[in-house]
């Protein structure tokens, strides 16, 4: 008799995605393949408004530890998974929420706005969330006469500052990714590449020296929307060289560059199409926030969300 030929991963893991309700939601920073096997691709805004609405039973989250948190924190009612658990981000690690908490004691009168690369337990203690692509309509919301402490990420925080003319304390933490790219010849690079449009993430180190060169400071989402529309047929690209592959998807006939081949998220880049299936398999691991604490967080997301033209 004859058996039939085992299916590929990617095969094995649509058909197990079928059995078990499953969403698969993976960030632009996710390797190609895993991307190629996602039912949607996203910045961590766009895939927790995919987490919140969806119908599905199961979400399975490829990205890191606190986008699975926020994924459950909006589906309370849903199974998430990260198929690696200590899929973490070394900006979410830089505050702990007893620091906050210690922060705010000593600015009683501020008001705390967490960049959504964050724990949850940081986001409950804060009062607004934001994300790179809308930090600036979040501060400028806020009662002019209010401090603002912003965390965790000291380069995007600073940009806001720079943009909204506010008070803003910033909280010295960076994502080791963007942080390395200050130390790219930003200006060698415009000049070997005269007709290239340059994208800088605000979570860039290079922000300050790119800020005289950028076309554009936008999220990840922004990125893919302006090489979108954009008539320019080639690219500077500043940021987690993940996203490389979704643009190169979506135009091939444009030419990316990436300011550095080396930056690259080994958090994101841990997980696999084997531990993808492995955790549809075993339904691991799952990622669960206590009631008390998504509470809180959620209205720090919520409020965010009622800012006018966020
Ligand atoms: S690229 Fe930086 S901010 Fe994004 S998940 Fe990795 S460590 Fe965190």
């Amino acid at each position: 008799m004859q058996t039939a030929p085992p299916l590929s991963l990617a095969a094995e893991i649509q058909r197990l995605k079928k059995e078990r309700d499953a969403v698969l939601l993976a960030h632009n920073y996710q390797i190609g393949e895993v991307q190629d096997v996602a039912d949607f691709v996203g910045d961590s805004l766009a895939l927790s408004q995919q987490a919140a609405k969806t119908s599905a039973r199961v979400i399975l989250f490829c990205g890191v530890h606190f986008m699975a948190e926020t994924a459950a924190l909006l589906a309370p009612d849903k199974t998430v998974l990260l198929p690696v658990l200590d899929a973490g981000c070394s900006l979410a690690s830089t505050i702990e929420v007893m620091q906050l908490r210690a922060w705010k004691k000593a600015h009683p009168d501020a008001l705390v706005v967490a960049y959504v690369n964050s724990t949850a337990e940081v986001k409950a203690e804060s009062d607004y969330c934001c994300t790179s692509s809308n930090a600036v309509k979040v501060v400028e919301s806020l009662p002019p006469d209010r401090e603002i402490l912003f965390v965790p990420d000291m380069y995007l925080g600073r940009f806001v500052r720079e943009k909204t003319g506010r008070k803003i304390l910033l909280w010295p933490g960076s994502c080791h990714v963007h942080y390395k790219m200050r130390d790219f010849d930003i200006e060698r690079m415009k000049k070997d590449h005269p007709r290239a449009e340059f994208l800088v993430h605000p979570e860039c180190g290079c922000l300050s020296s790119a800020l005289r060169f950028a076309d554009h400071i936008v999220s990840t989402g922004g990125m893919l929307r302006r090489v979108k529309e954009s008539p320019s047929k080639e690219f500077l690209v500043a940021t987690e060289t993940g996203i490389l592959h979704t643009m190169k998807k979506q135009c091939p006939e444009k030419n990316f560059i990436p300011i550095s081949e080396s930056a690259q998220c080994e958090f994101m880049k841990k997980i696999t199409l084997e531990n993808v299936l492995w955790s549809l398999q075993d339904m691991k691991h799952r990622v669960t926030v206590p009631p008390e604490v998504a509470e809180k967080a959620r209205r720090a997301i919520d409020r965010m969300m009622a800012v006018p033209g966020v």
